[in-house]
């Protein structure tokens, strides 16, 4: 299966946060084959382990997060609409009048983020930002005795309803590029990987868009030299953002964040992603000052420090219900994780 192939169906499945098994299955029958070993930890992170040419090399931790942002179902009123909270970072703005998938233990529903219609709303409602805690899910149960009946119980979480689809040549859109792109990437790192001196654990990461709680756990037990997450980061390109809100662009290659909210990049890591995009001609952006995190925040205070760093694909409209990135983008992040791997060695 081909790189873009490979995005679709990891795009299309569903793990919102604490929910990540149709991810995770995915990934471990696509990682498989180019590593040595696969393994699960107790929490759900998927861990690949593909082992060096030398014993003293480095260890290597790459990591992309499997889950998405969603919702979860609060309290089922009489009349049968669901009562929502959110996971993760979500825009109330953009939940409105959304097609959802609620996943419940007898399978899925659909249903759709409803509210007052505009025809019977007054000026002032017309006006005003709906917040999550007013909204509801319509599944068309009659009333609540029908939603359980359907299988809808309290906890269920709730995916956006987004089918993956080419716009162009290269640009593509779906749900949870944020980060299922990571992953689509780390897969193809592992694919693309040739042998190297270091030993390289690749994992896919839980519950990253409520605290980056999986990260945290698997670097200890990884204990890794050097980390790199590969997530997605915010594309500034669009009408309405200037370029010191959010720099990097689309269609300009991977991201290198040097600063975000949880992480200075270690120097060292930097250095080796740099020094290897230059190498290889890969061009690259540099990002600072961006608000949110990634799992190299919790990775570099793993046991007593790991010098980490990100490696970013640009995508527009990350943490609502649909996406826009350009894959050449994601592969030329894989390229330049992929050097930076086989130049770890020389630099750690
Ligand atoms: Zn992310």
């Amino acid at each position: 299966m081909n790189f873009v192939d490979v995005l679709e169906k990891l795009s299309n499945a569903n793990g919102v946060t604490g929910r990540e098994d149709q991810v995770r299955n995915l990934m471990k029958e696509y990682m498989a084959p180019y590593v040595d070993e696969v393994s699960e930890d107790k929490l759900g992170n998927l861990i690949a382990f593909k082992k060096g040419k030398k014993a003293d090399a480095p260890t290597v931790m790459i990591a992309a997060h499997m889950d998405e942002v969603g919702l979860m179902v609060k309290n089922i009123k009489k009349k049968g609409f669901l009562q929502f909270t959110k996971i993760g970072g979500i825009d109330d703005r953009v939940l409105l009048a959304q097609k959802v998938v609620v996943h419940t233990d007898k399978g899925s529903l659909f249903g759709v983020v409803g509210s007052k219609p505009v025809h019977i709303q007054n000026e002032v409602e017309r006006k005003k930002v709906i917040e999550a805690d007013k909204l509801f899910i319509d599944v068309g149960a009659k009333d609540k005795e029908e939603a359980e009946r359907m299988g809808v119980q309290v906890g269920d979480v709730v995916s956006f309803d987004t089918t993956f689809a080419r716009l162009s040549d290269t640009v593509v859109l779906g749900k949870a590029f944020d980060d299922r792109v990571g992953c689509a990437v780390l897969i193809e790192v592992l694919k693309r990987l040739p042998e190297v001196d270091c030993n390289v654990y690749a994992v896919g990461t839980i519950q990253e868009e409520v605290g980056l709680r999986g990260a945290t756990i698997a670097a200890f037990q990884i204990k890794p030299d050097l980390g790199i997450a590969l997530d997605a980061s915010v594309s500034g390109d669009t009408p309405g953002v200037s370029e010191g809100e959010a720099p990097a662009k689309m269609g300009a290659g991977p991201v290198v964040t040097v600063a975000d909210a949880g992480l200075i990049a270690h120097p060292k890591v930097l250095r080796l992603l740099i020094d290897s995009a230059k190498q290889n001609s890969i061009g690259y952006q540099l990002e600072t000052g961006v608000r949110g995190a990634t799992d190299a925040a919790r990775i570099a205070l793993s046991r007593d420090g790991v010098p980490s760093g990100v490696v970013s694909t640009p995508a527009r409209y990350i943490h609502s219900p649909a996406a826009i990135l350009d894959v050449e983008d994601a592969k030329k992040s894989v390229e330049l994780v992929v050097a930076a791997i086989v130049n770890a060695s020389k630099h750690f």
